[in-house]
């Protein structure tokens, strides 16, 4: 699977620059390439599975060679939907796991910059300043948003769900990040994104970059149950940390065509969840071709296309069973690459937030009060 970075034309429509899809940008010199970020990440929540993977991660493998790579782990998202205690005396333990995930997925650590976003608190302030380039109208149409509190089990939208895209915005800008390679149900997100860092730059020069979508070969992928994405909260995941005799027993229990009820009966490849993971994972494409021919004419049982498809998650992921081990073998390496990744990302934003503050005039107002002050305190005291 290759990456493309798609510039979103609806997006770009709706701000004050043209569509940066009629407007090709020239291939950045070393020195750009040096300094081109890319922002992405996961909300702290379990482990990381196979929809991350074809939705996010993959891309960030490949990226992390061109960019500059921020890995955020953003527990402030989660808490949009878990928010109990319980859900963040969780929050240590899955970032770890998170991070273990991201390195034996392929993530360089020498490359890549893993932070929590909840210890950087100007990013909220970033989100408290992007809360008035953006309506409520405008977030209302966000779909995902709607799917995130009803899987959720909320009745109302929460405020903070309902700002999601805005938080993410000010993840995304405050590190300047020019790529963001997200799975399907991000992508409105990433259109509410640029148009915020375009309505800023209307408003007061110039300081953010309009951030890219990278677009994944695979959207989104179905849960084992086929009844949507595949989702940790939904329980219908396959995790890349699986054990062998774990996706086995999984994809065994995998829903298939509801209609096919013998294996001489033709049956339906599409939307059908084992020949979407055989399409996404199964590097032998003539099996596959084969496969599904086989099963459009009814002479493969559901027994042998999910037979084929362990077969090649097991090639899939027994590479990342090794690199795991590698890693797992580190003691007190997560923690460091999240407490150093934070320290230094803090930096960065810090650097961003007060350009942010200058071009607002915030620092300014505050500067001419100070500056007052300190005058009348000397006048007082001479
Ligand atoms: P879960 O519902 O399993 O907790 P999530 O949606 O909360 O997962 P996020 O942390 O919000 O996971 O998403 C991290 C990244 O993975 C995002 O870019 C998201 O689009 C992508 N992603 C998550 N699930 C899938 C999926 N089933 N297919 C494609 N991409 C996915
Ligand atoms: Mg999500």
């Amino acid at each position: 699977m290759t990456s493309r970075v798609t510039p979103d034309a609806s997006a770009a429509a709706a701000g004050s620059t043209p569509p940066t899809a009629s407007t090709p940008v020239p291939p950045p010199t070393p020195q750009e390439t040096a300094s081109r970020r890319m922002l992405t990440g996961d909300r702290p929540t379990g482990k990381l599975h196979l929809g991350h993977y074809v939705g996010s991660i993959q891309n960030r493998v490949h990226l992390q060679h061109e960019f500059e790579t921020f890995l955020i782990i953003a527990d402030l998202h989660m808490l949009t939907t878990r928010n109990t205690r319980a859900d963040i005396d969780q929050v240590s333990q899955n970032a770890r796991d998170m991070v273990l995930d991201s390195l034996a997925a392929g993530i360089d650590p020498e490359r890549a910059t893993f932070y929590l976003q909840s210890a950087i608190p100007e990013v909220s302030e970033l989100n408290t300043l992007f809360q008035n380039l953006v309506t409520v109208p405008r977030l209302e149409r966000v779909p995902s948003l709607k799917e995130m509190a009803r899987d959720a089990h909320k009745e109302e939208m929460p405020y903070g769900l309902l700002g999601y895209p805005v938080l993410q915005s000010a993840d995304i800008l405050c590190v300047k990040a020019h790529v963001v390679p997200v799975g399907k149900d991000n992508h409105a997100h990433i259109e509410v994104t640029r148009e915020i860092a375009r309505r800023f730059n209307h408003l007061y020069g110039e300081v953010f970059p309009v951030p890219e979508l990278v677009v994944s070969e695979v959207p989104t992928l179905l849960g084992t149950d086929g009844q949507g994405k595949m989702s940790k909260s939904i329980g219908n995941a396959i995790l890349l940390s699986d054990s062998e005799a774990e996706v086995q027993r999984k994809v065994r229990g995998m829903y298939t065509d509801p209609n096919r009820v013998r294996a001489d009966i033709p049956g339906t490849v599409e939307g059908n969840p084992v020949f979407q993971y055989h399409d996404a994972f199964n590097d032998d494409k003539d099996e596959v071709a084969e496969l599904k021919a086989r099963y459009r004419a009814g002479t493969v049982g559901d027994v042998e296309v999910k037979a084929r498809l362990v077969a090649a998650l097991h090639v899939f992921l027994e590479p990342m069973r090794e690199r795991r081990a590698k890693y797992e073998g580190q003691s007190g390496l997560l923690d460091e690459l999240i407490v150093d990744g934070t320290d230094r990302t803090r930096r960065e934003v810090r650097t961003v937030v007060g350009e942010v503050r200058s071009a607002m005039g915030l620092a300014g107002t505050w500067n001419q009060l100070r500056r007052k002050a300190e005058q009348a305190r000397r006048r007082r005291d001479a």
